[in-house]
């Protein structure tokens, strides 16, 4: 067993009640990562608990063991009294507690230091403050690493059910992009022929994730498609989703997800970018892909104030909706040659 894999569970074996928190707009790896650790945790006879800064998207409620996660927004007392009892903190699929939206990181500040953080995320430069780290930025998914984590220790061979194998087989499909992605790997689909093996339900749960659009999230895909700009003498693509849009397509957290992957799909194109104005939220989100070595992470956090992985990452702004596109062009002709060579 590697060091810091065993300095984990030594710290798991001595604790008795953890938080294990998510970013904010959970996904499908951070949410199957973190519920299937909690879910083995408890059948160790360990106390923990799932928290999400903000709602589960629909597609993933189907996902077992969701009723059990405490949203932030809507149980502010059970959770600051979780984290106040907790002996363990865990970072999953972020790499600081700043993912975890304003206010809860604003809370979790006062514990850094003062009680004993663990990180399992595949993010780029994880937050060095934070104590015990399997942070592996060659992995696709924290999922992968939370299995290895469960076979390393023997806790997958005790513990591990058909929940535990769908859960991990959830985080790794949608961090791959159901295994294609540049870091999918001969590890990635032994780890899915053991959850198969273990009873996930493969086609299920691809059912489940990507076949249950409602028809307005289709719209909202379709409009995003038809306006979709394309600058190709620098090799880029961006949509818009502005709020007048979002509002006349219904728009439910999750309606977003994968519309960004398209503006990448096309020929000659080696960057794009989604630009969400999300209802009741002051601040733009931008999603950045990329193919080849141009670096998003790089991209969002000098200009958009984010970060991510080298292909795939997220930022915000807080200008106008015209001035964000208007940066976001200028940070594109900054850069053009070099999303050029990739294209
Ligand atoms: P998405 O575009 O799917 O929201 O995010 C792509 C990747 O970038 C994900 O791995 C996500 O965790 C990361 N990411 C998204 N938004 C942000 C952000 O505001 N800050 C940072 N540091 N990472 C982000
Ligand atoms: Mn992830």
């Amino acid at each position: 067993m590697e060091k810091i894999t065993r300095e984990i569970y030594e710290q798991i074996q001595k604790a008795h009640q953890m938080v294990l928190l998510v970013h904010t707009h959970p996904d499908g790896d951070c949410l199957g990562s973190a519920l299937a650790l909690a879910r083995v945790l408890n059948k160790l006879g360990k106390k923990a608990v799932v928290v999400s800064p903000d709602a589960i998207p629909e597609y993933l409620q189907w996902m077992p063991d969701t009723d059990k996660v405490l949203i932030y927004e809507n149980s502010r007392s059970e959770v600051d009294q979780a984290l106040q009892k907790a002996d363990l903190i865990f970072l999953i699929d972020h790499n600081t507690p700043k993912r975890t939206g304003e206010q809860l990181a604003e809370k979790l500040e006062k514990y850094v230091g003062k009680k004993t953080f663990i990180l399992i995320d595949h993010h780029l430069q994880p937050d060095p403050r934070i104590d015990l780290q399997i942070s592996d930025p060659d992995k696709a998914s924290t999922a992968e690493l939370v299995f290895d984590f469960l076979q390393a220790t023997g806790l997958w061979d005790r513990y591990a059910d058909r929940e535990t194998a769908t859960l991990i087989y959830t985080g790794i499909m949608t961090d791959t992009g159901s295994f294609r992605f540049g870091k999918t790997s001969a590890g990635t689909h032994h780890a899915a022929a053991e959850l198969i093996a273990k009873g996930a339900p493969n086609e299920y749960i691809h059912v489940q994730v990507y076949d249950t659009y409602s028809y307005d999230k289709m719209q909202l895909l379709a409009h995003a498609l038809r306006h979709m700009k394309v600058i190709p003498e620098c090799g880029a693509s961006y949509m818009v989703l502005d709020r007048q849009t979002l509002e006349k397509y219904h728009y439910r957290p999750g309606d977003t997800e994968g519309i960004v992957n398209y503006g990448i799909s096309l020929k000659g194109i080696a960057f794009t970018t989604l630009i969400t104005q999300l209802p009741d939220n002051d601040s733009i989100k931008l999603s950045f892909r990329s193919k080849g070595n141009f670096d998003v992470n790089t991209f969002a956090r000098k200009y958009f104030n984010g970060g991510g992985h080298k292909n795939a990452a997220g930022g915000r702004s807080s200008a106008s909706l015209a001035d964000t596109v208007e940066k976001l062009e200028k940070a594109i002709r900054e850069n053009c040659n070099k999303i050029l060579a990739n294209a």
